[in-house]
C-alpha cells in the first residue's frame, strides 16, 4: 500500500468533466478547515499538491490526483463554510452531487471529522445523504494528536462522543481510522484499507 508516485490530472468544473477512466478512485470530503489538504499531503508526502485547490477559484472544483499510476485520490469542495444559519445544512452544489451520483469508479468516501471539536450536524447529514445514495463511507477523524485543549473536550471523547451519535443516527457500520497530519498516525492505516477496498 505504498504511495510511490502521485501525479496531479486535473481540476473538474462538473462530474461529466472528471478523467474518462475506469481506474478505482476514492474521494476525500469534509468541512471546510477540517485537515482535508493535510490529510491529502500527508498520505501522498507531498507538501504542496493539495494546494491546487486552495487556489482562488478551484476550490469549488473536482481535483483528481492519480497513485502509481492505478488509482485516484479525489479532493472535493468542502461544505460547510458559510457562517450564515444555513451553515447547518448540506451547501453543495449540484455538480457535488452529480459526482457522487454519476462515478461508477468510485470504490468509496473517505468522509472527514475534526476530532478536535464536538460532534457536527452537517457530519451526520453529509454522512446520510451517502448512505441514502448506497455510497460507502469511511470516517477518518482528523488532528487526533490535538491533546492540549482549552476547552472543551480532548479528540478521544469527542471521537467517542461522534461514534455514539453516529451509532444511534446512522443505519450501516462504517469504518473509523484515527489520524493525524503532524503525527503522522493512521497514515499507513488508511493507506492499506484503501488498498483492501480496491482489491476487493
Ligand atoms: P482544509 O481546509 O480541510 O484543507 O484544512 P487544512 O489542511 O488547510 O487544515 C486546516 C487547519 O488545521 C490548518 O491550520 C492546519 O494546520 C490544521 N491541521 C490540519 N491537520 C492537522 C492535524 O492533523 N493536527 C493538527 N494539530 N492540526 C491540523
Amino acid at each position: 500500500a505504498k504511495v510511490k508516485e502521485v501525479e496531479f490530472i486535473k481540476s473538474s468544473a462538473r462530474a461529466r468533466d472528471c478523467p474518462v477512466d475506469d481506474r478505482p478512485e476514492f474521494a476525500i470530503l469534509g468541512r471546510s478547515n477540517v485537515g482535508k489538504s493535510s490529510l491529502i499531503n500527508s498520505l501522498v508526502r507531498r507538501k504542496e499538491i493539495a494546494l491546487t485547490s486552495k487556489k482562488p477559484g478551484k476550490t469549488q472544483l473536482i481535483n483528481h490526483f492519480l497513485v502509481n499510476k492505478s488509482w485516484y485520490l479525489v479532493d472535493l469542495p468542502g461544505y460547510g463554510f458559510a457562517k450564515a444559519p444555513e451553515a447547518a445544512k448540506m451547501d453543495w452544489s449540484s455538480f457535488t452531487k452529480g459526482y457522487f451520483l454519476n462515478r461508477s469508479t468510485l470504490v468509496g468516501v473517505l468522509l472527514l471529522i475534526d476530532a478536535s471539536v464536538p460532534p457536527q450536524k452537517i457530519d451526520l447529514d453529509c454522512a446520510n445523504w451517502l448512505g441514502r445514495n448506497k455510497i460507502p463511507i469511511t470516517f477518518v477523524f482528523t488532528k487526533c494528536d490535538k491533546m492540549k485543549v482549552t476547552k472543551g473536550k480532548r479528540p478521544d471523547e469527542n471521537i467517542r462522543d461522534f461514534q455514539e451519535f453516529i451509532r444511534e443516527n446512522y443505519k450501516q457500520h462504517p469504518a473509523w481510522i484515527m489520524t493525524s497530519s503532524v503525527s503522522g498516525v493512521g497514515r499507513d492505516e488508511l493507506l492499506l484499507h484503501m488498498s483492501q477496498l480496491r482489491n476487493y
